[in-house]
């Protein structure tokens, strides 16, 4: 998925400055974005409030959409730098393509993780053939510097470990690990994302890691975390030093988990990319409208590349990690 803001600043995110050390209760609500096709989505992070959980940077939420007689999602090809992707669905499925010569159907709860390193380019769609309802949540995360040029890879996980040891919840563990079950997925630095399903009138409590920030992503249904009541397509910033995290579900209800070792870096993100300099985007955005080999090519899919739009004059706009 990709950031088609056609006039997006670079911003710096990251650095330890304004990560609560201990719990809070912030609500990050969304604003819309155009994602391509019939899609728009609900973008929680990057968000005024909040920029960063953990290394996770940018979460976009979307659907449950109808698109029986639609084309649903169509990003064409795009790149990427010093990140990762993943792909969550709870309905219908996206075809990915990506420069590595990747092609795979994603449906729900399977792992699609892209990890664009120094550089790949992707494109996502809705099949030609697909399911009437679309919804999920596209995630980025960023790299530390130590691994933030490794080379670009992708991984598809159709099996993933889930914990059925509460009464009516349905976890299944995306990246990291909770409980004593890990994902398979690669991840660089200490993170957190779980799949959270509740059965109406589950109360369940989850155990965390009270080094991360967490937060909680409602997708359907009606429930309260930590007592706080969330409508689907917000976001609750939890803070750190948690051990525990209460969540009632007062109906069926479907949220994303999310957390991680607060990131200690400042990035710069611009467009789709994230580097530490300005200079870094500059040479990406380069390289991208120039063909080079750093991004590749994406066969297969029926329409042009993306044209990264032009850098704002002057230098980045320094943001700290909240506003
Ligand atoms: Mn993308």
């Amino acid at each position: 998925m990709s950031n088609l803001d056609t006039a997006p600043h670079p911003m710096l995110r990251g650095g330890l400055e304004d990560v609560p050390g201990q719990p809070v209760h912030q609500v990050l609500t969304s604003r819309l974005a155009p994602l391509g096709g019939s899609t728009v989505v609900r973008r929680l992070l990057p968000n005024l409030g909040r920029r960063m959980v953990g290394a996770w940077c940018f979460v976009d939420h979307y659907g449950p959409d109808d698109i029986v007689d639609q084309p649903g999602m169509w990003v064409p090809p795009h790149p990427h730098t010093n990140l990762q992707t993943v792909s969550w669905l709870h309905d219908g499925e996206v075809l990915h393509r990506d420069s590595l010569g990747s092609l795979q159907t994603v449906r729900a709860r399977e792992l699609g993780l892209m990890t664009a390193g120094h550089g790949i380019a992707h494109a996502e769609q809705s099949p030609a053939r697909h399911a009437r309802l679309l919804h999920g949540a596209q995630l980025w995360v960023a790299l530390p510097g130590a691994h933030r040029d490794v080379a670009p890879a992708f991984e598809h996980h159709s099996e993933l470990p889930t914990l059925h040891s509460r009464r009516g919840l349905r976890a299944t563990v995306i990246l990291g690990e909770i409980d004593g079950s890990a994902s398979p997925g690669t991840t660089f630095s200490p993170l957190l994302g779980v799949d959270v399903a509740l059965d109406q009138g589950a109360d369940v409590a989850l155990p965390l890691e009270p080094d991360f920030e967490h937060a909680v992503l409602t997708m359907s249904g009606s429930v309260r975390v930590d007592g706080h009541a969330l409508e689907p397509g917000t976001m609750l910033y939890l803070g750190s030093g948690r051990r525990e995290l209460r969540i009632e579900a007062d109906t069926d209800s479907g949220l994303l988990l999310l957390g991680g070792q607060p990131f200690d870096e400042k990035i710069v993100m611009w467009w789709n990319f994230i580097g530490r300099s300005q200079r870094d985007i500059e040479e990406a955005r380069a390289a991208w409208m120039a063909g080079d080999e750093r991004f590749g090519a994406v066969h297969g899919f029926d329409g042009a590349p993306l044209a990264a739009p032009d850098l704002p004059p002057g230098r980045l706009r320094p943001r700290g990690r909240t506003r």
